[in-house]
């Protein structure tokens, strides 16, 4: 029984996910939502009933982590759910982190509230012995659009070069609430084998401490639709970050089964 109600679970969710996207989960009746206490096992065994309970409790958990508000901190942006080509954060500060490189750019800007948990990270992390430096940040639109045109010419179509580079308004950096990170152990690059440092394996026991995750996990490539990142943080608050920590989900994955 329990496997086929998580089976029935699964199988809806994955029907309301391929239908809608991630965009915003309407109910198909206007029943009164039930309480979780009210479903009877004959009841969940009724797959419209059950389907709509799932759909309200979907829309509820979404409108409570706000995310498709493009300043909230909790902001989804994905290969769906994309940011204007005018969108520049609010409140841009640089973080005082080392960087890998020299010059001012807009590459060390953060959002104010994830720029002092950043420092805070590193902070800690130097503590420990966990030497971390920043590569890039805060990108507008308008970089990423060359960003993404520059490996569209070398990898030959936008379709190869979308599993690695966002395309303009879908990038995390866009929201100043992501930031690239790297150690000396790799040579101070980006490059999937950071996966393998004692770096990585710090932050990703660690980083929800300070409200950020590892956004592109291994083995969710085919949920977040990029490539495996160890090197990408998303800010995303100690509270969201916590539970996707705890439950191993990539933002995509809570959003969508966590009812
Ligand atoms: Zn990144």
């Amino acid at each position: 029984m329990r496997g086929r109600l998580l089976s029935l679970f699964i199988i809806t969710i994955f029907t309301i996910t391929l239908i809608t996207g991630c965009a915003q989960v309407t109910s198909p009746s206007n029943q009164p939502e039930p309480k979780p206490s009210q479903l009877s096992p004959d009841l969940v065994d009724s797959t419209p009933y059950l389907e709509s309970f799932l759909v309200k409790r979907g829309a509820a958990v979404q409108e409570a982590l706000n995310y498709s508000d493009i300043t909230s901190i909790t902001v989804l942006v994905n290969k769906q759910n994309h940011l204007s080509d005018d969108y520049v954060p609010p409140d841009l500060v640089e973080p005082n982190i080392p960087f890998t490189f020299a010059e001012k750019a807009e590459k060390r800007l953060l959002r104010q509230e994830a720029a002092s948990h950043l420092e805070e990270l590193f902070t800690v992390a130097q503590e420990n012995d966990i030497i971390l430096y920043g590569v890039s940040g805060y990108r507008s639109y308008q970089t990423q659009e060359y960003l993404f045109q520059y490996f569209v010419q070398r990898d030959g179509s936008e379709e190869k070069a979308n599993q690695i580079s966002a395309r303009p308004g879908e990038s995390e950096h866009q929201t100043g609430l992501a930031m690239d990170v790297t150690s000396e152990s790799v040579n101070f690059g980006l490059i999937e084998s950071f996966g393998d440092t004692k770096e990585y394996e710090w932050l990703k026991d660690n980083a929800h401490l300070f409200g950020f995750v590892v956004r592109y996990p291994q083995g969710k490539e085919h949920i977040t639709e990029y490539t495996y990142e160890p090197w990408h943080l998303r800010y995303v608050g100690q509270e969201l970050a916590l539970k996707l920590y705890e439950n191993n989900m990539s933002y995509e994955e809570y959003l969508f089964f966590r009812i």
